[in-house]
């Protein structure tokens, strides 16, 4: 089985979670399996080989499973982008629109170096809202966008198209 296929089958679909309509993509069952988590950091980190990457962010809280081992594996700093009110230090927030309401998140202020190139990661992408709300937070430190990873697209939501402002580089390892 290819690293695709190994993940699908493990990725559990939870109907109407959190609410009715939607289809949770759960990757709990993934982090059950050593070895895959393994395999699934190696190719992660593997597609962005050769490439100039100064830290990857990750995105709360999901985005800290894989973005924080792929950070290990490619020897590169890692920086939590977290929900308001949770980083204790210095920071700055962006706030963006959800479908119901509003979301704001927070990066550290001295977490990102002016001119640094940074890869975005999150579990999933969907709308790509959250993505690019990270993606504005890193701006606003003068750091610039190398790409955005994730291990599972929605393609039909069409986030990356949201997305092809900040960076073309754009890699999923499994799309629905
Ligand atoms: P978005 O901002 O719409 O791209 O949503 C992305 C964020 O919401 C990520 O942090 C995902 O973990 C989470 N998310 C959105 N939709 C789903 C879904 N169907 N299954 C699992 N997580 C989701």
């Amino acid at each position: 089985m290819n690293i695709t296929d190994k993940i699908k089958s493990k990725i559990r679909d939870v109907k109407d979670f959190p609410k009715p309509g939607i289809t949770f993509k759960d990757i709990t069952p993934l982090l059950s399996d050593p070895g895959l988590c393994e395999e699934i950091v190696k190719h992660l980190a593997g597609q962005w080989k050769g490439q100039k990457i100064d830290a990857i962010v990750g995105i709360e809280s999901r985005g800290f499973l894989f973005g924080m081992l792929m950070a290990q594996h490619m020897h590169l700093p890692f920086v939590p982008v977290r929900k308001k009110g949770k980083l204790p230090a210095d920071t700055i927030s962006y706030s963006y629109a959800l479908e119901y309401g509003e979301a704001t998140i927070e990066i550290h202020t001295d977490s990102i170096k002016e001119g640094w190139k940074v890869l975005i990661h999150d579990d999933l992408l969907a709308t790509g809202g959250t993505a690019a709300a990270a993606a504005e937070l890193v701006k606003n430190l003068n750091g610039s966008i190398a790409g955005f990873s994730f291990l599972v697209e929605l393609d039909f939501l069409k986030g990356h198209e949201l997305l092809e402002d900040y960076s073309q580089a754009l890699k999923a390892l499994v799309h629905y």
